[in-house]
């Protein structure tokens, strides 16, 4: 039988007994089934974190024992990484090695909790210091409650695992909602946070469609705070259904994002690094580098060959293992990234490389569609200003640094963006012009859990992993002693003074 939900600390199935069947975006076979959920679903998962949060008693473990039982769940992702790779490979379609990064990954974000809670400790209450003597003033932190953490399906259990590791530092109660095309890797977590000591109905799980249950989980007023990774129309959704109930909502959302080369750069580096930005997972990355941004002077040269390796990288599923990257996530993407294609031909892009799905015997089941190179793109079109998370690569070119920094800034998303120059000076300056969450120089890609992770403008509110990633399950209280209380009353002041 599938019991894929888990609620209160018990797996079930759907009330209504409804089944949704994932299939593999490689091969188009039957990967699992799972429960779908529907809204009575979500109605009592809401309950039983609730009331998990209410009875108080996973709060009043100290940060010392929830840093433990942080460890305790990355010493059991690290156990089961194969697993959990084969499982999320097989979702995803992408390549087992990629998954087995993504895993390792996955166990960093939990030990960075683990440590980061160990720190509050120390931090959770602080003394104001209000040149009182009489008063005690302090500062708390407390866990914000009921947190419902939505995923995508791109690097479905590391975004998950970027809003379950602070959730449970913290002292939340949460329900994790993952994308209805990949929960594979979310039921291994919940069974791991169950075998890690979790206590029940801290932690629930519904998989389902976001259709159906989304609404219900971020605009019930039992619900403290969103926390969501996703598209910007449903993160803007999201956004107006907790507004009535004034939840605290943390979007990470879309990027198109600049990687600019300067004519100085280290050039191999620059172009070896371009490609992977821009093709790796198929473009399916919210930070993929999907606008080259490079100086009128090198662009022939750069362009020609980034065309020649795009060219040259092999498409495959997960048994492949000449592939190099894998396909779309389902037809319906495909399709969009076609029309996507087809609009921005149509608005006078230069199609230099793809831009036709695979007709390959070997890809006829999946969703393949091959890294493409479009030239001659400025910032007046669509395929420059929205994302096509596919395979795309858009150029613009630019003559001066003025001129770079404003066609860097020229998008309404600031997820990320790159530089490449071997001018530290002017690099720098860059780095402080771009409005985007992260900068990297001469690189393109790395993150630690150590640093913030998010966006300015469209692309987000709040940040995830680093200090502030744990801040955003946090309540701040101010607690005020007076310990001699008659001294100090306002009237009582004014009444004696005019009494005098
Ligand atoms: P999506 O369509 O917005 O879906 C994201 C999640 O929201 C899924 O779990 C989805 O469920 C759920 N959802 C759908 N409708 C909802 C509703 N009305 N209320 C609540 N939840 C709802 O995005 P996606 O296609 O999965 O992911 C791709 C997007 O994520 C891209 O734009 C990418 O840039 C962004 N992303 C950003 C980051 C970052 O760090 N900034 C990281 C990864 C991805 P269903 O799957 O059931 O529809």
């Amino acid at each position: 039988m599938t019991r894929t939900l888990y609620i209160d600390g018990e797996w079930r199935q759907s009330v209504d007994g409804a089944i949704r069947e994932i299939y593999s975006p490689a091969y188009g076979t039957l990967v699992r089934s799972v429960s779908e959920a529907g809204i009575e679903d979500a109605l009592a998962a809401i309950a039983s974190a609730r009331s998990a949060f209410d009875r108080g008693d996973f709060q009043s473990w100290s940060w010392l024992e929830r840093s433990e039982l942080l460890s305790r769940i990355g010493d059991l992702i690290d156990r089961d990484r194969d697993i959990l790779a084969e499982l999320e490979s097989a979702d995803t379609g992408k390549r087992l090695v990629e998954a087995q990064y993504d895993m390792a990954d996955v166990a960093a974000t939990f030990r960075y909790f683990a440590e980061s809670a160990l720190t509050y400790q120390e931090k959770s209450e602080r003394i104001v210091d209000v040149g009182e003597e009489h008063i005690e003033s302090r500062v708390r932190y407390e866990a914000i409650g009921l947190s419902v953490l939505i995923g995508p399906w791109n690097y479905p259990l590391l975004q998950i695992s970027w809003k379950v590791a602070p959730a449970l530092a913290a002292g939340c109660s949460f329900i994790i909602k993952p994308s209805e095309l990949t929960p594979s890797t979310a039921i291994h977590l919940m069974k791991i946070l169950e075998e890690a000591g979790t206590p029940p109905g801290i932690a629930n799980l519904l998989t389902g469609a976001g259709s159906t249950i989304g609404d219900t989980l971020t605009s019930d007023p039992r619900v403290d705070m969103v926390s969501f990774t996703g598209g910007l129309s449903t993160g803007k959704r999201i956004t107006v259904k907790a507004a009535e109930t004034v939840k605290r909502v943390a979007l990470e959302l879309g990027g198109k994002n600049p990687n600019i080369i300067f004519a100085d750069a280290d050039l191999d580096a620059a172009i070896d690094f371009a490609v992977t930005a821009a093709f790796l997972h198929s473009g399916q990355v919210c930070s993929a580098g999907t606008r080259l941004i490079v100086e009128r002077s090198i662009h022939d040269q750069v362009v020609e060959e980034i065309v020649r390796r795009a060219e040259q990288i092999p498409l495959g599923g997960p048994d492949d293992l000449n592939a190099e990257t894998g396909p779309l996530i389902s037809e319906n993407h495909l399709k969009k990234v076609e029309a996507y294609l087809a609009q921005a031909v149509a608005e006078g892009a230069k199609l230099l490389v793809g831009g036709v799905r695979s007709m390959l015997a070997e890809h006829a089941n999946g969703w393949f569609f091959p890294p493409t190179v479009l030239d001659h793109c400025n910032t007046t079109m669509y395929c420059v200003q929205e994302e096509s998370f596919g395979p795309i690569l858009t150029v613009e070119t630019f003559d001066s640094e003025a001129e770079a920094i404003a066609l860097g800034n020229d998008t309404i998303y600031g997820l990320s963006g790159a530089v490449w120059s071997a001018d530290v000076a002017k690099a720098e300056r860059l780095s402080r012009a771009l409005r985007h969450g992260t900068i990297w120089i001469n690189d393109y890609g790395p993150y630690k859990p150590q640093a913030e992770w998010g966006g300015f403008k469209a692309s987000g509110n709040g940040r995830e992993l680093g200090e502030h990633g744990l801040q955003e399950y946090l309540e701040i209280k101010h607690i005020w002693a007076n310990n001699s209380p008659s001294r100090s009353g306002w009237f009582a002041t004014q009444r004696s003074k005019s009494k005098g």
